[in-house]
């Protein structure tokens, strides 16, 4: 279809909205253009944090140069013609926006040449306007080049967060496309640096390796493919993709990848539906690995109601829920691992928490909280010398002060020791140091990559001695003797998660620290034990709150027993 200038009655039916808000809708809106054009490699170059250049090259069917310019008008698209189009769209982009939009805030170059073209067609874009046309020589497809995004536009560029940040939400991007599209060979530089490639070969295991590294893939499970049909869909609906077994269960929701004939979407109908399949399989606050995508004839979504196009409408929407949770649920529970994917050696192994059969603390993350029902009544900061008189439930100390009684939460009071432990050792920089007898490899998903470069010399001095090794792997020398028999691969992958850019991140990784190290609820404490424990509570400069900011006791003051009592 030839580009044209959409109907004004067509452009008002459109989501219309900003969209470019930062780099990595750039590289978004690039990607979506190449894959629409049909391209098998797709190259995607950013530098400074997507800021100073991003470059996105193809080989798709490139521009008839007779087109170019139009392409940079408003809502001129070869993708949609009129309204009927709009109710079955099967391209990524339709509404004709994004090249106007990404020349109207930064300073665009594109070099295109369509099949049966001689030559290629240089435009050059300045605040949205032409102003160059040349033709260069190019074989078949497109260059884009955008460089100094929002150098005009400083409200924006405020807003944008470090470089570090902003390249993690680019390979996060285009990590989503190489999962929808495994057919293609993509290849991300970031600062000239190797952040992603996959091989194009069709397969979705291929590209799991490269994000997540073999160790995920080795457990990944095939989502067989059946037509799922729910009982009210009215047409045939095939859900496909791989869902993570259970064993690795990730502390971050991101490690779930949903999409829509190809496209990449947030769902968080969808997200529950992948959740409720894993229901008494994963433990609570860990999150499946899946990528899954949703095959189903474009009229019965409608994607047009969000200007990012992430967002979607299912005519059908129950019989989706149950065709993938039924389709995630039969693939846990077949289990067949995939067979196609080498053994690698791998040089740690995280302990299972699974096999131990008690629940994860309250993670950071997770925010579940029960409420006390009976609040902290102590004003003073620090706390009476307490004399231990047993535990609860495995996870709770009772102790006795000069004024009543006392519950301690078990982890959340050994949490904060431990943070204060932390925090003091490493400013006076004594974190004791455990050496790893062989230096472990630690591979990264391309997002994680750009977190941790930015960040594993602050690591150091909390003990890590992490540094890079190759692409998207990482060799760890030696951790912190708090964490040495402590899962501190998740733990580390669970700060990265986190992103790389808060002005707390020390604090956040003391936190985390101490959360990893703390006994937990479930285990077991000698009387010496608790004596220990409380001791240090005792000397904790904030002992009535976890590092988290939860309480770590209750106090029932021997005023509250008599009143409780009924003896005043
Ligand atoms: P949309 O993708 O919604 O149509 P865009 O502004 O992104 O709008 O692009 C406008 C038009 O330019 C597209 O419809 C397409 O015809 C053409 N185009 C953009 N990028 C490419 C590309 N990489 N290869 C081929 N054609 C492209
Ligand atoms: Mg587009």
């Amino acid at each position: 279809m030839p580009i044209k200038v959409l109907d004004p009655k067509l452009v008002s039916r459109i989501a219309a909205g900003e969209v470019v808000e930062r780099p990595a809708s750039v590289v978004k809106e690039l990607v979506e253009n190449s894959l629409d054009a049909g391209a098998s490699q797709i190259s995607i170059e950013a530098r400074g944090g997507g800021v100073s250049l991003i470059r996105v090259v193809d080989n798709g069917a490139g521009i008839p140069s007779g087109e170019v310019e139009l392409a940079f008008d408003r809502y001129a698209t070869s993708k949609v013609e009129g309204l009927d189009d709009l109710d079955s769209i099967s391209t990524l982009g339709f509404r004709g926006e994004a090249l106007p939009s990404i020349a109207a805030v930064a300073e665009v170059d594109i070099v295109t040449c369509a099949a049966r073209e001689t030559t290629g067609a240089h435009l050059s874009l300045r605040d949205g306007r032409v102003v160059g046309r040349e033709s260069e020589g190019r074989s078949q497809g497109t260059t884009v080049t955008v460089r100094n995004l929002f150098r005009r536009v400083p409200a924006r560029l405020k807003f944008l967060k470090s470089p570090a940040t902003e390249n993690s939400h680019i390979a996060n991007i285009v990590t989503r496309y190489a999962f929808a599209f495994p057919e293609v060979k993509f290849v991300l530089l970031i600062d000239g640096r190797g952040a992603l490639s996959t091989p194009g070969s069709g397969r979705l295991i291929d590209s799991i390796i490269e994000v997540y590294g073999s160790e995920v893939a080795r457990n990944m499970l095939e989502i067989e493919r059946g037509r799922w049909e729910g009982r009210a869909a009215t047409s045939s609906l095939l859900v496909m993709g791989m869902v993570g077994s259970p064993a690795i269960g990730r502390a971050s929701r991101d490690y779930l990848n949903l999409f829509v004939n190809h496209r990449w979407i947030n769902s968080r109908l969808l997200a529950w539906a992948v959740e409720e399949a894993y229901h008494g399989l994963l433990m609570k606050g860990k999150h499946p690995v899946a990528v899954i995508d949703i095959i189903l004839p474009p009229q019965e979504v409608d994607i047009n109601i969000h200007p990012g196009k992430t967002e979607v409408k299912f005519q059908q929407e129950r019989a989706i829920f149950s065709a993938v949770q039924k389709a995630v649920r039969q693939a846990l529970i077949k289990l067949t691992p995939v067979p196609q994917v080498e053994e690698v050696a791998i040089a740690y192994e995280a302990p299972s928490l699974l096999k131990q059969g008690f629940e994860m603390p309250i993670g950071g993350d997770s925010g579940i909280t029960p409420a006390p029902t009976v609040a902290a009544q102590t004003t003073t900061a620090t706390l009476p010398v307490l004399r231990v008189l047993g535990q609860i439930s495995a996870s709770y100390i009772i102790a006795e002060g000069p004024d009543g009684l006392y519950l301690i939460d078990q982890h959340a009071a050994h949490e904060r020791v431990l943070f204060e432990q932390i925090v003091g050792q490493r400013s006076r920089q004594e974190i004791e140091v455990q050496g790893l007898l062989e230096p472990a490899t630690f591979e990264v998903s391309p997002q994680q990559e750009q977190v941790l470069r930015a960040r594993y010399k602050d690591l150091a001095g909390f003990g890590f001695s992490i540094e890079p090794f190759g692409e998207k792997t990482f060799l760890v020398r030696s951790v912190p003797a708090l964490l040495s028999n402590k899962d501190w691969a998740g733990m580390v992958r669970g700060l990265l998660d986190s992103g790389g850019n808060e002005d707390d991140w020390m604090e956040k990784v003391a936190v985390s620290m101490a959360c990893h190290s703390a006994v937990r609820a479930g285990q077991i404490l000698t009387e010496d034990e608790m004596r220990e424990l409380v001791r240090k509570l005792e000397q904790a400069s904030l002992p009535h709150t976890c590092p988290h900011g939860r309480p770590t006791m209750i106090h029932l003051s021997l005023g509250q027993l008599r009143s409780e009592f009924g003896r005043r």
